[in-house]
């Protein structure tokens, strides 16, 4: 969420920072600015709400070759002109753009009241530009040091002084900075979206690591001073995939890509001899699996819901119990960490700054936990021991699709993966291999029904409740059904186990309350065939998604095709994702910057 890019060089740093903005824009944010060096001081430029109305405030021509952007996503004060980044000390010699939350900021802020200085914003961050301003070693990068040592909290800051023209320092603890390196210029930034089109070698900072960039080179060394060895890795983003093509949305051309996308998660790890999974980057031998007794699955958001399908697909191969947890809340209730337990931890990105901390709490206390990441060289995915990439490529639209579905491959393979090592047979392996080497081509059938499911949409945004009902797997179907039309059109969706439905729900049932039922061709559908009577009494609409036609009649049916039972769930929620898309643009909601939502979510 939130984010930052700066720029030093030879051109002009204006439309290189307004264009790296705009690539962060898909992370949601309330405000906009930048900030340039240029002949007599700094230039200061920023506006509540998107880019361009930022943009709309810059002069036709700002000379000046170094400056720092940031969209911000308020923590501390609301979204406003002046509560924007950059923010600077009175003086204005300092700009400051920060993202997440300095936590003493209150009592270091009073302090500087007290003394006298008139602070222009809310914001944490503010306090920052004063505090360096107010150091008086001879470099900027001492200074901002001296600051950040006495700072707690998460960060990642890029700092303009106008007394040192030439450079630019940026530093990192706890929300992500990348270098990166082009032909005499060199960038920083909170995501490599922001740098792809200009350069493909980075250097991410670590928490803790400080760097001052010039035009000629940049240096990387500690909050104590101790020089950091960095080697520069090649990202293997193509810029075009932060491009919605032909697409009106990017949350749409995500659905679309999901077949490919699914299918390079597949790539080089189904071992048809032995009716296997090959997962290379698990970094724990077989026997040492075997001495899992249970597993936990922890993530934010759709990535916990992955989790709670993962869980339930797991245990069904693996027979191991298996359950998932919303990252936040296993880490404030003291949870007790067991050597027996293998936790994984699910995230897009990989800066959930909630799900990191998770991983954090497992393994201060000696547990073991592997990340299921797509964003390669992300923090999480580097703070765990081993894991599992997604390979999906870059989501932009701040709600997953792609990713989501990626995810239920990885725990497919998981599950066949340690299935295979206890009582999954070679037969039983292979069906479930055959079903996953069809997923793309059938996921694309699905797919190219976009109109019938486009109409259902339509017809369903007049709504303003639906529920969304299964039962296990179906349920949290359901669950991911419910969020994301919640996300997109703003619709109250609640996902309920079927079997609670007449529990407490079935009250809030009328006409103008469609449900949502989510009926596998499991043995449970005759218990899921009663649940839709009783809504059918009370005048409820029923959209079922099944696998056939179903005993008894409903509002609309989608039927989408067979497939391993464990794999259902991949396809039920292609219609899903692409009925609450049609929805929102029948709302006329903007699909892939929801209100008040954020991307990548790194701050607490
Ligand atoms: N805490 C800062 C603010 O409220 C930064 C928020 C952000 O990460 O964008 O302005």
């Amino acid at each position: 969420m939130c984010g930052i890019v700066a720029y030093v060089g030879r051109q002009n740093a204006m439309p290189i920072l307004v264009e790296g903005l705009r690539r962060l824009e898909y992370r949601g944010y309330d405000s906009a600015g930048i900030a340039v060096h240029r002949a007599g001081g700094l230039a200061v430029f920023k506006a509540k709400g998107k880019v361009r109305e930022m943009e709309a405030r810059l002069p036709a021509r700002l000379k000046g070759t170094v400056g720092i952007g940031h969209t911000r996503w308020a923590t501390h004060g609301e979204p406003s002109d002046e509560n924007a980044h950059p923010h600077t000390d009175s003086s204005e010699r300092i700009a400051v753009v920060h993202n997440g939350i300095i936590e003493n900021a209150g009592a270091l802020r009073a302090k500087l009241e007290a003394d006298g200085t008139e602070f222009t914003s809310e914001t944490d961050t503010e306090l920052l530009a004063h505090l360096i301003a107010a150091e008086k070693g001879d470099s900027l990068i001492d200074n901002v040091r001296s600051v950040l040592r006495r700072v707690s909290g998460a960060y990642g800051v890029a700092v303009l002084d106008g007394d040192h023209p030439e450079e630019i320092v940026v530093a990192r603890n706890g929300s992500p900075v990348v270098i990166g390196i082009a032909d005499k210029a060199f960038f920083a930034a909170s995501d490599v979206a922001a740098l792809v089109r200009h350069t493909q070698q980075v250097v991410y900072l670590d928490d803790g690591e400080i760097a001052r960039l010039t035009k000629d080179g940049y240096e990387v060394t500690t909050l104590d001073a101790v020089p950091s060895e960095k080697t520069p890795s090649t990202i293997e983003l193509d810029d075009m995939e932060f491009d919605k093509a032909d697409f009106a949305h990017f949350m749409l051309k995500e659905i679309h890509e999901q077949p490919d996308a699914v299918a390079r998660t597949l790539r080089g790890r189904l071992e048809p001899r032995f009716s296997t999974a090959r997962l290379g980057g698990l970094n724990i031998e077989a026997k040492d699996l075997l001495r899992f007794k249970r597993i936990k699955m922890l993530g934010c958001g759709s990535a916990y819901i992955a989790g709670v399908l993962g869980a339930k697909m797991i245990e069904r191969l693996a027979r191991i119990p298996c359950d998932a947890e919303p990252a936040a809340e296993f880490r404030y209730r003291n949870p007790i960490i067991e050597q027996d337990t293998l936790y994984f931890a699910v995230s897009q990105s990989g800066e959930t700054f909630d799900t990191l901390a998770a991983v954090e709490e497992v393994q201060r206390k000696g547990g073991t936990v592997l990340g299921i990441i797509n964003s390669v060289g992300s923090t999480i995915a580097r703070t765990c021991k081993g894991g599992v990439y997604l390979h999906a490529g870059p989501e932009v639209a701040v709600v997953s699709t792609k990713t989501f579905l990626c995810t239920l491959t990885v725990f497919a393979l998981i599950g066949l993966y340690l299935g295979r090592m206890k009582d999954v047979s070679p037969a039983e392996g292979k069906r479930l291999l055959t079903a996953l080497e069809a997923l793309p081509e059938q996921m694309q059938q699905v797919l190219d029904r976009e109109d019938e499911f486009a109409e259902v949409g339509r017809k369903y945004a007049h709504y303003d409740h639906a529920y969304f009902i299964g039962r296990n797997e179906g349920f949290a179907v359901a669950m991911e059904g419910a969020l994301k039309l919640k996300e997109v059109s703003y619709i109250h969706a609640e996902a309920y186990p079927a079997s609670e439905l007449k529990h407490g729900p079935l009250a809030l049932v009328t006409a103008q309350t469609p449900t949502i039922a989510i009926v596998p061709n499991d043995d449970l559908v005759e218990k899921n065939m009663a649940t839709i009577e009783e809504i059918k009494a009370r005048q409820g609409p029923v959209l079922a998604i099944a696998q056939g036609e179903l005993p008894v009649e409903v509002e609309d049916l989608i039927v989408v095709p067979e497939t391993h039972e464990l794999l259902a769930p991949v396809l039920m929620l292609l219609p899903l994702q692409l009925i609450a898309y049609h929805a929102a643009l029948a709302r006329e909601c903007d699909v892939d910057q929801p209100r008040n939502l954020a991307k990548s979510v790194t701050v607490e």
